[in-house]
Formats: C-alpha cells, sequence, structure tokens
C-alpha cells in the first residue's frame, strides 16, 4: 500500500510540513504532533523506570506538570536543578541519567542555558540524550542541534503557527536510530499531527521569519522603554541582562518576549488591567500583544514559597510582543502607568 497506508502512520500533507521543518530546526528527521506537550510526552517514553531526568527550575508548568506525574507513575528519577549553573547540571549527571532537558531562554525569568557547555560535560559523564524545548526561540532565532543537543523540540501552537489557531508539537533529531525510535512511540500512541493542522501550520510557518523580526524588534524598543522608566527588564536583548553575551553566542536575536518587575503587587495589577491593546492572557507567539502576572495566571499552581525560591517575583509582568504598531504598544503602556500611577497616589 506504499508510504500513505493510513493517516495516523503516514500523511502526505504532514509529510510536507516535516520536511520543510526538518530543515529549519537543521535535523534528519521531524516528527509533528498533537501539541508540545505530546512531544515531550513522546520523548520522555524514551526514558525507562529506574532511569533519571535533569531538568531546569524555572521550568513550563505543563513540563513540570508532566515531569511530576512521570516521577510519581513510571519510578523515573527528576531532579530539578539550576540548568543557568552548567556544573550543577555536570555533577547532577550520573550513569542513570537518561535524559537532560533544557530550556533557553527560561520563561518568565528569561534565563539563559548554555547548551554547548552542557551538552559537552554530561556527555562525558553519561550516554545520555540532551534535548531542548525551543518554543522560545523558534528554529529561525535558535538550532540547539547544531549547539550540540540530541534533540530539539516546539510548541507548534507557538511562533510556528503565529495566529493562535491550531495546537502542535514539532520534534528534530540528526540520529537515524533516534529519529526510529521516537516515530515507533508516535504511530503505537497516535498522537500524530492531524493533516488539517498540518496545512495550517505548514501555512504559519511560511511567515515565521517576517513575524519573528517584527516581533523581536517591538520587544527590543519596548525593553528599552521600560527600563528607561525604571523597572527591572529581564529580556536578553538588553545589555544589563546577565547572559546577554552568553546568549548570543547561541541564539541570533532575544526573542520576543520579556518581563519586568514593577515592585509593587497592587501597581502590577493595575497596570496589567489598564492595557488596552494588550490582551490579558497566557500564550505567546502569536501576532497579537499579550500581558499577563505569571504568578497569578500561568505559574499559580507553584505553591508560593517555591516561587519566592526561585525568584518568579509576585510583582512580575510578562509581556509578549506581537506584530503591532510599536508606538501603539508604547502609547498603551504608558497610559496605562500613568493611570496606575495616578491611583497609587
Ligand atoms: C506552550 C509551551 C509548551 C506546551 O505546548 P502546547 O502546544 O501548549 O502543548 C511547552 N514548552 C513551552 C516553552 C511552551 O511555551
Amino acid at each position: 500500500m506504499g508510504e500513505y497506508d493510513y493517516t495516523r502512520s503516514g500523511n502526505p500533507t504532514r509529510s510536507v510540513l516535516q520536511e520543510h521543518l526538518a530543515r529549519l530546526m537543521k535535523a534528519t528527521d521531524c516528527l509533528c504532533v498533537s501539541s508540545g506537550m505530546s512531544a515531550l510526552d513522546v520523548i520522555t517514553r524514551l526514558v525507562k523506570s529506574g532511569e533519571e531526568i535533569i531538568t531546569g527550575i524555572d521550568l513550563y508548568g505543563g513540563t513540570n506538570r508532566l515531569l511530576m506525574y512521570l516521577q510519581k507513575q513510571s519510578q523515573i528519577v527528576v531532579h530539578f536543578v539550576d540548568t543557568t549553573d552548567t556544573l550543577e547540571v555536570i555533577e547532577k549527571t550520573n550513569e542513570k541519567t537518561r535524559l537532560v532537558l533544557l530550556e533557553t531562554p527560561t520563561n518568565p525569568l528569561m534565563q539563559i542555558t548554555d547548551i554547548p557547555s552542557i551538552c559537552k560535560g554530561v556527555k562525558q559523564k553519561s550516554n545520555c540524550l540532551v534535548c531542548v524545548d525551543n518554543t522560545m526561540m523558534s528554529p529561525y532565532l535558535q538550532n540547539p542541534l547544531e549547539l550540540g543537543a540530541d534533540i530539539v523540540y516546539h510548541s507548534g501552537t507557538k511562533y510556528l503557527s503565529g495566529h493562535h489557531d491550531l495546537m502542535a508539537g514539532v520534534i528534530g533529531v540528526k540520529d537515524e536510530q533516534l529519529a526510529r525510535d521516537l516515530y515507533y512511540v508516535v504511530n503505537a500512541t497516535g498522537c500524530a499531527l492531524a493533516p488539517f493542522e498540518s496545512f495550517l501550520l505548514l501555512r504559519g510557518v511560511k511567515t515565521l521569519a517576517l513575524r519573528m523580526e517584527k516581533q523581536q524588534s517591538n520587544c527590543l524598543e519596548i525593553a528599552k522603554y521600560l527600563e528607561q522608566k525604571g523597572f527591572k527588564v529581564n529580556y536578553p536583548g538588553l545589555l544589563s541582562h546577565p547572559q546577554y553575551h552568553l546568549h548570543q553566542t547561541m541564539a541570533r536575536g532575544p526573542g520576543a518576549v520579556l518581563s519586568f518587575q514593577t515592585g509593587d503587587i497592587a501597581f502590577s495589577e493595575r497596570i496589567t488591567n489598564q492595557c488596552k491593546i494588550f490582551a490579558i492572557s497566557v500564550s505567546f507567539g502569536a501576532i497579537n500583544s499579550l500581558i499577563s502576572m505569571p504568578g497569578r495566571m500561568s505559574h499559580a499552581s507553584i505553591p508560593q514559597h517555591v516561587r519566592q525560591e526561585r525568584g518568579l517575583a509576585e510583582d512580575l509582568i510578562r509581556l509578549c510582543i506581537g506584530i503591532e504598531d510599536v508606538q501603539d504598544l508604547i502609547d498603551d503602556l504608558e497610559q496605562s502607568i500613568q493611570q496606575s500611577l495616578s491611583r497609587k497616589e
């Protein structure tokens, strides 16, 4: 019956998408699945009970939830460490380590993990796989497979789609056996991306470069504006970011997400509520700008004392920048800050 005998196993639209994305990721093989979490589920099935995973502390909330679930259900040991500290990651690595799972920049603190140094260090101690969640950067800005990682994955729901109208997960590898192992899981569990979503994602990804360039240049201007206002801004495109240079060695740009602190929770809440162009929402990566308070929204499920330990301040505001006119966005923030200030007095 040939390659396309059954759509769960193979579909021509999905194949075109996968070939296209493989090239963008500098991968030899790509697998498209039903969501970002589904991609991580497929990848973590390479880890057997008794084996270990090392990952970061400032993780995407859903990633944290899946890893906690694995720890409970499958007797897989998960070590949560500060991955911005390369030596700590290497120190935790042993012969039982099967997977090192990294995010960079992290969300919402925008901390940077040194992918090449970690890959080099952990591989000397263990026959493990290094996997990078590259959702924040997209393949347009960063290619972890070229930095030494074995697996890269993206939530296609974000920048790759760009329009908040689909869910997808995208996995890239550069090893044939690994590609076969992962494909086996995708086919066996039935999580491959449906043909219509594959078509939509293919449309979305055609404008990835244009969207990223505009979103990123908007974001840099907004970051500078907020810094001038005296706020503490977390954005790897600012010279004030402690890992500005490290990020530049790995990526072609700082992306379009930033976070900042105002020093006052109620003030942050007012700013968030008063914005008119920025919609209050989680998620990021689409053409419209969003504002959120991670401590109250996307990261609210993390206990408060843990949030505190991880430096996730309660007054933190996250901005995900879209393609709107940058002056409109700055004017919106300015009116919101001015109104919130006048209420503060
Ligand atoms: C959104 C997101 C995910 C999960 O992707 P879904 O498509 O929502 O399942 C994973 N990692 C990061 C960094 C994300 O932002």
